[in-house]
């Protein structure tokens, strides 16, 4: 494990863990006066700055705005659990792109994957990534779901290990008590984000994106011809990309209505000893379980832990992010009472109705492209969305953005105010039949 100089947390990200163990990260400019562009792409975000690197590397000329940080959002804060798969229960989806269709959506999410390996190696991007992910089970029936998972990944020709494991080897892999077996994947694992980002940003930028941070965009008119203008600059670009996901708010009110924006919440420990890591989680997996509101936990690489969970749907985060998250830990592993939390934040998913990624271009507005509304599951998926949109932009027709563009997504009731109050309530109901 590579410890490394922990620099001061830089005052414009949030203050995580991940900002304070970045790599050194140079400041982008702020937009001023007019640039031109063939494409615009908003939000700095994986979804942004792989859209850009796949733009850019077809011979684009792309100008990316970002609101604060290349990296402030989800993607400089999450889980750094990279995992397999785009979407949930994607057979439902069979009646609009036919199971041929859903098929290849599987086989996507697969490459998903592949797509942020070959980056990383391709690119020498240094974000500790580390192969292998263990799903774990709460309940028996979980197991039963795990076997079908496994033989749905052999039936897709998946050529990484996986193996399912019953209760009496679950000590293998976490060292807990509350886990009934796991299905372990060798093809997913876990990195640190915000380093994933900077060096996605470096390689945008060696391709010629211009980049600019500090740029939050204000207003968009549309058009043949787009022009994005921020408070101090304006964008004239012939296509735009959204790519705001759960920070959209008003930019876009047809798509920002399509997202619900709910909290998620880390703690990192203090570093652990070899030993006491080693307790936890024996061969530095990356964890999930299965419940609505679900644990997630990984160590990084100087042997914190780092546990997530919870979703809150409320609007308002905790007050004390640290005294919330923190009882949930010690459920899982009670022995860890006497360790110090040096890091504690929260960032926004977005979630969809349907829970497949949102990629597809505005039908009233053609060379208006989004993607969004990964629902927590985003880190392979936004790498995947940069591909198909770079295909699609490109002219590319009949690959897998027609896919994802084919289907329909709900809009939330409840306008701004109310949406988020009313899943809150949906949610409390799954919890409440979970528990009973
Ligand atoms: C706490 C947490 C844990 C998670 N854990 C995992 C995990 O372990 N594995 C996983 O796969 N996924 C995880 N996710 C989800 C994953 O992080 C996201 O799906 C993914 O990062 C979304 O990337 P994005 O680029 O679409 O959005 P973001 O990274 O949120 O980026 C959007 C950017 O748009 C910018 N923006 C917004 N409005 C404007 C504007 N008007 N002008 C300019 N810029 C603007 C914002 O500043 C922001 O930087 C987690 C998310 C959270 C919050």
């Amino acid at each position: 494990m590579n410890a490394r100089a922990h620099s001061p947390v830089p005052a414009q990200h949030t203050a995580s863990y991940y900002a304070a163990s970045s790599l050194p990260q140079p400041d982008h400019p702020a937009l001023t006066g007019e640039q031109v562009a063939d494409v615009c792409v908003v939000g700095g975000g994986f979804s942004g700055l792989n859209t850009a690197i796949e733009l850019a590397q077809r011979g684009f000329s792309v100008v990316l705005l970002e609101a604060r940080k290349i990296g402030w959002g989800a993607s400089g804060r999450n889980g750094g659990q990279l995992i397999r798969g785009v979407g949930h229960g994607l057979d439902q989806f069979a009646n609009v792109i036919g199971n041929d269709g859903v098929r290849q959506m599987k086989l996507m999410g697969l490459e998903a994957v592949e797509i942020v390996r070959q980056r990383v190696e391709r690119f020498q991007i240094d974000c500790d990534l580390t192969w292998g992910y263990c799903d774990l089970a709460n309940k028996p029936g979980d197991l039963e779901g795990f076997a079908e998972d496994a033989a749905e990944l052999r039936s897709l020709g998946y050529r990484h290990e996986t193996r399912l494991l019953q209760a009496n080897e679950m000590h293998s892999v976490v060292g807990s008590e509350r886990y009934v077996g796991g299905l372990i994947d060798m093809g997913s694992g876990h990195l640190h984000p915000l380093n994933l980002a900077l060096g996605e940003a470096m390689v945008a930028q060696q391709l010629g994106v211009r980049l600019f941070e500090q740029s939050a965009v204000t207003r968009i008119d549309y058009g043949p011809q787009v022009r994005v203008h921020t408070a101090q600059g304006t964008v004239r670009a012939n296509t735009l990309v959204l790519g705001c996901n759960a920070y959209l708010n008003d930019l876009n009110p047809h798509l920002s209505g399509k997202v619900l924006a709910a909290g998620s919440y880390i703690i990192a420990t203090e570093p652990l000893s070899a030993e006491q890591a080693h307790a936890l989680l024996p061969q530095n997996m990356a964890v999930c379980d299965q419940r609505v509101a679900l644990d997630y936990y990984r160590l990084s690489a100087d042997r914190r832990l780092l546990f997530g969970g919870a979703c809150h749907y409320s609007g308002r985060d905790p007050q004390d992010i640290g005294a919330y998250m923190r009882p949930k830990m010690l459920e899982v592993f009670p022995h860890l009472a006497g360790v110090k939390i040096d890091y504690q934040w929260g960032g926004m998913i977005g979630i969809g109705a349907n829970r497949l990624p949102q990629i597809g271009r505005l039908a009233e507005q053609p060379n208006v492209y989004y993607a969004q509304a990964y629902s927590g599951h985003g880190l392979n998926a936004t790498h995947l969305a940069g591909k198909l949109l770079g295909e699609a932009i490109s002219g590319q027709q009949g690959g897998g953005f027609d896919l994802f563009a084919k289907v329909p997504h709900m809009t939330f009731p409840g306008g701004k105010h109310l949406r988020s109050p009313l899943l809150a309530l949906g949610m409390l109901w799954h919890r409440l039949k979970e528990r009973f």
